[in-house]
């Protein structure tokens, strides 16, 4: 990725529009496909490769985020009403206010309001208003950063999480809070691993005696960890404990 797009964005200050780049390039690109068209070729298969990872890499963190785990560490994260955090490691992600606002305040005392904020790889904030970058605030002249929500908003959020929470049992339909007692088991009818949640023991038998399994498979009487009979879609026990074995705690991660 980075012998692509490793040119740092920050560093380019005057606005080129794309389109402008887009037709300079064109022209190259003519030049070069009549002299050497495979370099052109390697270029169009290295960028869809790079699409690739990176969606790979998205879908194995927010498989990870569904399942309360740290994308950075794979340990459990905490998530509070706007904020998702791992205690381990330090990764964090957090939402900014929608209808409130961030106040950026400067170590001098000053501060500047601003719809939202996005910090840069070198630290910088951005503040951002109505998709326009209004100030970028060097690193070291912040104070600290302020996030003032509107109580409807906290209210809504509330309401989503809470509703995001809720195990609707496989058995009788039931909603239970994720927090409360969920019984899980998981099983392969067909080719894949699947999942499913209960509201209590009773109702899992009840599942497991209604859709027995095939012989071979028996998955209810044996752990998925070893079993190479289905396709996984969920990690097992065992690998979320080797993630969580590794190494010493990584000093101040931001
Ligand atoms: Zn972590
Ligand atoms: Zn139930
Ligand atoms: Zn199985």
């Amino acid at each position: 990725m980075p012998a692509l797009f490793g040119k740092n964005k920050e560093e380019v200050e005057k606005p080129i529009s794309l389109r402008d780049q887009k037709e300079e390039l064109e022209e190259d690109v003519s030049l070069l496909e009549r002299e050497d068209k495979s370099s052109v070729r390697k270029v169009i298969s290295e960028v869809r490769e790079t699409i690739r990872e990176a969606t790979r890499a998205s879908l194995r963190d927010v498989k990870l985020l569904e399942e309360g785990r740290c994308p950075n560490c794979g340990r459990k994260t905490r998530q509070f009403l706007f904020t998702t955090v791992c205690e381990y490691c330090g990764w964090s992600s957090f939402i900014t206010p929608k209808r409130g606002h961030v106040a950026i305040h400067l170590r001098d005392g000053r501060a500047i309001e601003s719809h939202t904020v996005f910090r840069t790889v070198q630290g910088d904030v951005l503040g951002i208003t109505d998709d326009v970058v209004r100030v970028r605030v060097p690193q070291d002249n912040i104070g600290y950063i302020e996030y003032i929500w509107t109580d409807d908003e906290i209210a809504e959020r509330r309401e989503q999480l809470r509703r995001e929470q809720l195990v609707v049992c496989d058995w009788c339909g039931r909603e239970v809070q994720w927090d409360e007692y969920v019984a899980v088991t998981y099983v392969a009818f067909g080719k894949e691993q699947q999942r499913f949640l209960f509201c209590s023991e009773k109702c899992k038998q009840a599942f497991q005696r209604q859709y027995s399994m095939r012989i071979h498979r028996n998955c209810y009487e044996r752990p998925c960890t070893g079993c190479n009979e289905c396709i996984k879609r969920y990690p097992d026990e065992e690998t979320w404990e080797k993630l969580e074995e590794k190494g010493v705690r990584p000093e101040d991660k931001r």
